[in-house]
């Protein structure tokens, strides 16, 4: 059920007391605690079984904010947050006093963002403060995109879930680096490289590998328990069921461009045709098809323009080799 004001008083509460609150933001669920509280922002990595050097994001509840947690704003952060804020967007800008290192995993940057969710919004302002959080998920694993999510696989390590329903992005937040001279794309989410280029008037960059500490980089992240293995979208039906006959468990993530076509594997995600919901379904999907113990998932990528740039990218690492 969809958190009460009563439940937002208590969640606000327990951040003061330095608990740490799973909260809905319109990417996906994320697992908060006070910001400025160095020994609630070291519960989130305890949490999450995630290394300590791996930075989060300060969620604040307005823009106006924005001065109070970080130093040197250029004029490109200004402008992109008032066009995306609230919004799937975080900015990487340079680390204000009240930010402890805890929260950017040592580095002298800290990424920020106003989210644009009902629930996380009215946690905000009952707050007070920031609210530093990662996804609501086990480090390397898919993030939750409901509440369920995050209790089925947080359990008792989390003090408090608030409930805002299922996430409408379904993906994480684009992270754009204003730090430094140009701005760069350092994680591809909810606001399209192209809807930042508008509002910026030049192209962005958006690297394959990066110098910056950003674990969503990182190969198998985002990955469900069953391996997944990429193909060319027209062999996705011929390959999986090739794996299937050879006794494994196939999960398939089928293109819509496939339509009802029969398909003989263990488990079929029909995906949505639009890439909103798409990505929206993402990580439900991957879950669904891990949770009727499909042991392969066969899936092709995305054309990378708009959402699909984000959703390759995630098929991409939830792909990306295993630590041994
Ligand atoms: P998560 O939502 O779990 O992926 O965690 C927050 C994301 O923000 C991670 O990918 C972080 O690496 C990224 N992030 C946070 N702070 C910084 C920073 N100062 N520089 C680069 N990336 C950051
Ligand atoms: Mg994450």
């Amino acid at each position: 059920m969809t958190a009460t004001t009563s439940d937002i008083e208590k969640a606000a509460g327990v951040l003061r007391d330095g608990g740490l609150v799973a909260l809905p933001t319109e990417t996906v669920y994320g697992l908060g605690a006070n910001a400025e509280d160095p020994v609630a922002v070291s519960r989130i990595f305890q949490a999450k079984g995630r290394p300590p050097n791996h930075p989060l994001i300060v969620h604040l509840g307005r823009a106006e904010q924005l001065d109070d947690w970080v130093e040197d704003v250029p004029a490109t952060a200004r402008l992109l947050a008032r066009h995306f804020w609230p919004g799937p967007l975080t900015l990487v800008l340079r680390r204000g006093r009240r930010v402890p290192l805890e929260a950017t995993g040592g580095l002298e940057t800290v990424a920020v963002r106003v989210p644009d969710h009902p629930v996380a919004l009215a946690l905000l302002s009952a707050f007070g403060g920031g609210v530093t959080a990662p996804s609501a998920n086990r480090f390397g694993s898919v993030s939750p995109t409901t509440a369920q999510h995050v209790r089925t696989e947080l359990g008792d390590a989390v003090d408090f879930v608030l409930d805002g329903g299922p996430c409408d992005v379904g993906v994480e937040s684009t992270i754009v680096d204003v730090s430094g001279g140009t701005p760069s794309i350092l994680r591809p989410g909810g606001v399209t490289r192209e809807a930042l280029e508008e509002v910026l008037g030049h192209p962005l960059a958006v690297p394959a590998t990066s110098s910056v500490r950003v674990p969503g980089q990182h190969p198998s992240h985002y990955a469900p328990r069953a391996r997944v293995v990429l193909v060319e979208p027209e062999k996705v039906v011929v390959e999986a069921e090739q794996a299937q006959e050879l006794g494994h468990r196939v999960g398939v993530l089928l293109p819509s461009s496939f339509g009802d076509a029969p398909v003989k594997a263990h488990a079929v995600v029909r995906l949505p045709g639009s890439a909103a919901a798409y990505a929206r379904g993402l990580y439900g999907f991957l879950r669904e098809l891990d949770e009727q113990g499909s042991d392969l998932i066969f899936a092709s990528l995305p054309v990378e323009e708009g959402l699909g740039l984000a959703i390759a990218n995630r098929l991409r690492r939830a792909a990306g080799p295993r630590p041994a």
